[in-house]
């Protein structure tokens, strides 16, 4: 065998990005040499982005992905956007195959009336704000008379989103939060947090850990009714068939319907079997309720499926934050399924079009290949899958140009893993000159003078 590498463009330097490079570097039997391309001078995508500033020991899991980073074989190429600063043609000219670990960035629209006015919003991009993203980082979210939130959608982010509007703000403080945020949440006059689910609490899509937590926050009210906790007729069928997770969920939510109020500053109020209906805007295009609608649930082949009852009210909201799932986007020359929102593929090899041929050296993984579900682990067999396909259609390799002079020529800072190094400890010493984890750079523009001036 030649020992002329084979060169590797992973787009996406995310979980799925980290494990796929990972699963290569393990399996491989030929040489490879690694290229993590990312559009942001930062690696780790949702570990960065989407994990809950108050979950430092989730992010812990950049110290494994660091690791990978630091094999030879493995380049950071930060900075560089596919579709932008690269073309599709030109990884297929300057490497063997490639892989899109891109994730889904973008987010479901929940397409009810008046969903365009400035308080109906997605808990994607609020999360992006609360995290510092530098495309998000001047969001305008003003929280400034927000009293009662109501937050649509019961999975992980609903969760992450409810604790972080309710949470101590001092305990915030010490965690790599965005200052603006923080400065918005601590001025916020919050009371009530409604979080609700469609159907049930057998059928919510929170990990019980995450609602056991929530239900744990210190200072908080978190409660619901008897009538919300129970088990509906269609769902006592269901629950045979219903993964592990629905029997306890359901005895948690009823625990919290058990307890006792406090009179705390700050309730959560967990719903079950409403949906929204309409918002309500005045006449100046501004929220001031939201009308919402009683469900029952029917029996299906499936899982049981929400069904208005004609009951409906207004709830006195100031803001809702729309939490019912990601949504990947299309990116210039990568094949897109806009139903699913991913790239179509069949086991992880990318296709035309769904249904349609296979483009050698071209792969998916992670939610990209498979749409937002799981935790961050659930990309690691996905991986692994897709680097065994890949290593399986290797041939021979000619030789290919590298990259990064031909980016550098047409003056794209590439961010190589040293300078991400460089940035890393210099949030980490920002953020502990304040008493905190971490203070992010706010804009890419920040990063790269940074790495310019020092
Ligand atoms: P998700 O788990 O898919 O939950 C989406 C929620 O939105 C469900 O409750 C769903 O209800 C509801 N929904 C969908 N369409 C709706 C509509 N039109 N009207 C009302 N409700 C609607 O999505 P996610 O919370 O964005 O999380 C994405 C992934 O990231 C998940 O795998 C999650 O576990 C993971 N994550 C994990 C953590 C963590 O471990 N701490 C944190 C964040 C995210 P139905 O079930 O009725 O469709």
């Amino acid at each position: 065998m030649s020992q002329r590498p084979f060169h590797v463009a992973i787009v996406g330097a995310g979980p799925a990005g980290f494990y796929t490079a990972a699963a290569l570097l393990k399996q491989a039997t030929v040489p490879l040499k690694i290229d993590l391309i990312d559009r942001l001078p930062s690696p780790y995508g949702l570990v960065r982005w989407g994990v809950a500033p108050d979950h430092q020991t989730v992010k812990g899991i950049e110290r494994a992905f660091f690791r990978t980073f630091q094999r030879p074989e493995v380049r950071f190429l930060g900075n560089v956007a596919l579709g932008h600063d690269v073309s599709v043609a030109e990884l297929q000219a300057h490497y063997h195959a490639i892989v899109y670990t891109i994730g889904n960035e973008g987010f479901r629209k929940i397409g009810l009336p008046g969903q365009q006015c400035a308080q109906v919003r997605s808990a994607t991009e609020f999360v992006f704000w609360y995290n510092d993203h530098p495309h998000h980082h001047d969001r305008d979210f003003d929280l400034g008379n927000v009293r009662r939130v109501a937050i649509i959608g019961v999975g992980n982010v609903a969760v992450d989103v409810a604790r972080i509007l309710a949470k101590d703000r001092d305990a915030l403080a010490e965690t790599d939060i965005s200052p603006l945020a923080l400065a918005a949440l601590r001025a916020a006059p919050i009371e009530e947090i409604l979080l609700m689910g469609r159907r049930g609490p057998a059928q919510a899509a929170f990990s019980p850990k995450e609602i056991r937590e929530l239900g744990d926050l210190e200072g908080v009210d978190v409660w619901t009714t008897p009538e919300d906790a129970a088990l509906d007729p269609a769902s006592a069928d269901w629950m045979p068939r219903a993964p592990k997770t629905a029997a306890r969920n359901l005895a948690l939510v009823e625990a919290l319907a058990e307890r006792p109020r406090t009179g705390a500053a700050r309730s959560i109020r967990c719903m079950f079997r409403v949906s929204p209906q309409s918002f309500v805007l005045d006449e100046n295009g501004r929220m001031v309720g939201m009308t919402v609608g009683r469900n029952r649930l029917e029996p299906t082949d499936g899982r049981p499926r929400p069904v208005p009852t004609g009951e409906s009210w207004v709830e006195d909201v100031q803001l809702v934050l729309t939490s019912i799932g990601y949504r990947g986007v299309p990116v210039e020359g990568v094949p897109f399924d806009p139903d699913a929102g991913t790239i179509p593929n069949v086991g992880g090899r990318v296709t035309d079009a769904p249904g349609g041929p296979v483009r050698p050296g071209e792969y998916t993984a992670g939610w990209a290949r498979r749409g937002p579900t799981g935790l961050i682990g659930s990309n690691r067999p996905d991986a692994k899958e897709v680097a065994g396909a890949l290593l399986g259609d290797l041939s021979a390799p000619d030789p290919r140009e590298d990259l990064v002079p031909v980016l550098s020529a047409r003056g794209v800072h590439v961010v190589s893993c040293m300078d991400w190094h460089r940035l890393d400890a210099e949030e980490r010493r920002r953020g502990a000159a304040a008493g905190r984890v971490r203070t992010k750079f706010s804009s890419i523009q920040a990063m790269l003078d940074f790495l310019e001036d020092t």
